[in-house]
């Protein structure tokens, strides 16, 4: 069974996110696509409630699963007996961050957990999740960079603060 996990805040998940996940799935037999429950960071959504976008928007292929985990990925991997790692690019400015932490991830696991790059679907390059954040925190249209179910829950995150 060749297996993988795409691991990332998703906080929230994007169309880029999507079409990562809905690549690596046509890939590998299964996927497991993992909330990083990451206590440094302020999120938008809760983990619970991203797990749960990300079960509706993989809603159709079936051999993704949706998890969460904290702490080191690569003890999670072992965990979990996964051995590959995804993770999308962007851009140059992606680049050396995810090469640094693909390299360590390789050094702590004595080479037993390798990174696997998508680069983005061209449409998508400009999207990240912190720009999603920033357009709807002014009103600004979401349509293109979210699908169409979270595009509300996103604008209501926004409401709630006010
Ligand atoms: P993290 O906080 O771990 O970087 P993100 O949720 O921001 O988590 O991203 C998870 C992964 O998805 C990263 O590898 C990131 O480069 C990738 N990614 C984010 N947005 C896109 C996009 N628009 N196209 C392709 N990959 C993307």
């Amino acid at each position: 069974m060749k297996t993988a996990i795409y691991p990332g805040s998703f906080d929230p998940m994007t169309l880029g996110h999507l079409d990562v996940i809905e690549r690596a799935a046509s890939m590998f037999d299964t996927l497991t696509v993992s909330v990083l429950n990451n206590k440094a960071k302020s999120p938008l959504f809760s983990v619970e409630e991203r797990v749960k976008i990300l079960q509706e928007a993989t809603g159709h292929l079936s051999n993704v699963h949706v998890d969460s985990f904290s702490g080191l990925l690569i003890d999670y991997c072992k965990e979990k007996d996964v051995h590959i790692v995804i993770r999308g690019l962007r851009a140059v400015t992606d680049f050396e961050y995810e090469l640094q932490v693909a390299q360590t991830n390789r050094m702590l696991s004595h080479g037993d957990v390798d990174t696997l790059f998508l680069t983005t679907s061209l449409e998508y390059a400009y999207l990240s999740s912190s720009s999603v954040k920033e357009i709807a925190a002014f009103g600004g249209d979401i349509r293109q960079c979210v699908p169409e179910f979270m595009v509300q829950r996103v604008y209501d995150k926004f409401k709630r603060g006010e």
